[in-house]
């Protein structure tokens, strides 16, 4: 028996915000990150609403980027004082994502890490409180998504958690937030959604409810990425609701090896973090390379759909070069070498990395196998720019 989990609804469009002052409650905590949406004003607009709903609102403020297990305690905490009935994330990924991990602990203060970890075995949620996420980047889609991503900085491990008991119930996609985003989080979060569609749309787990929305996302994407990078508001808007639909369907369909790679390559170099949509985005057309050898005709179905034809061989290297060519006009790396990895350090860990990146929970859902030797020469490929012909 398979399950497809989305959002009890979806609120979007300009002024979507407005909708919370007809939710039915009593007391909401709103939980957000650094500074943006208030100095932007969204979070008083959202508090404002709140109050006019007839709640009582209290916020939990300075969720951090990669949020840690402090944060989650100490908002649950608080949530266990306060009592809401009602948990509203307002900002990027990571307020969202704390704010999820911080719902399990307010109803269940019992629980632990190590228990949330082990995939699709969360405690009935919904005993205190709903959840309602307000997404202000176009990228993770973690305000329709089971995931949630907790750091465990003394132990320097990342929790991922995913259980359909976290996809919020109601999801507000109001593009007015999108607009703040820098065009750099422009380009590193919407290759992010056009990773997240892809590997959903050749995943091992694909199926008919979450092809059409995979599909969907890639055609926006290629539609409007480019401009919402040069500042068009309206396909930023667009885009706002492409990496949605592309969060639905990687929901219910997982990742793949890209993701896999780019998560255990994002913070383990001296030069720097290599931001999660950036690496995406660098690993993409290789990955596609190796994969089609099993999922050829998938991915000659993605290239069909946004325009391209010829054989199936044909369209897999042509959506390649496109991916390719979208990087270049947002000024995104095509090789590790480029993004400045020092060869030596890239040598000396590659072994590591590719044997974490197979281990990786993204991995088994991949269209092809992998061992850490075949990763290991795939990286190579990503570092030095060479055809991946294996
Ligand atoms: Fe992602």
């Amino acid at each position: 028996m398979m399950r497809f989990t989305l959002p009890r609804d979806l609120y979007y469009g300009k002024d979507a915000l407005e909708v919370l002052k007809t939710v039915k409650g009593k007391k909401a905590i709103v939980v957000v990150g650094g500074g943006s949406m208030k100095r932007f004003g969204f979070l008083d607009k959202v508090v404002n609403n709140l109050k006019e709903a007839g709640m009582e609102v209290q916020l939990f403020e300075g969720v951090e980027p990669d949020p840690s297990v402090e944060t989650v305690m100490k908002g649950a905490a608080a949530m266990r004082e306060f009592e809401p009935d009602w948990i509203v994330a307002i900002g990027g990924g990571s307020p969202i994502d704390a704010a999820k991990a911080m719902w399990a602990f307010y109803e269940y203060p019992d629980c632990t890490f190590e228990q949330l970890i082990t995939p699709f075995s969360f405690p009935e949620l919904r005993q205190k409180a709903k959840f309602i996420a307000i997404p202000s980047t176009s990228g993770t889609a973690t305000e329709v998504t089971a995931f949630s991503v907790i750091t465990d900085y003394s132990k320097g491990i990342k929790y991922p958690l995913a259980d359909f008991n976290i996809t919020p119930d109601i999801a507000i996609v109001d593009p007015a937030l999108a607009e703040t985003m820098p065009p750099k989080l422009v380009a590193y979060t919407g290759m992010d959604a056009l990773t997240h569609a892809i590997e959903a749309y050749v995943s091992t787990l694909n199926s008919p409810f979450t092809d059409p929305l995979a599909i969907k996302a890639i055609q926006m994407v290629n539609m409007y990425l480019i401009n919402s990078f040069n500042g068009d508001m309206e396909a930023r808007e667009q885009m706002h609701y492409a990496q949605c639909l592309a969060g639905q369907a990687f929901s219910n369909a997982l990742l793949g090896i890209v993701h896999s790679m780019a998560h255990k390559t994002g913070a383990v170099f001296s030069t720097g973090h290599i931001t999660h949509g950036c690496a995406n985005a660098m690993y993409l057309p290789y990955v596609i390379k190796y994969n089609a050898k099993c999922a050829e005709a998938r991915y000659a179905d993605i290239a069909r759909s946004i325009g391209i034809d010829g054989t199936d061989a044909e369209c897999v290297q042509a959506l390649c070069d496109k991916i390719d060519d979208m990087n270049k006009q947002m000024n995104i790396p095509k090789t590790l070498k480029e993004f400045g990895i020092i060869e030596e350090e890239f040598k000396e860990k590659i072994a590591e990395i590719s044997k974490n990146a197979v281990g990786d929970a993204c991995t088994g859902s991949n269209p092809r196998e992998i061992t850490p030797e075949v990763m290991e020469r795939l990286f190579t490929c990503i570092y030095y720019g060479t055809e991946v012909d294996f």
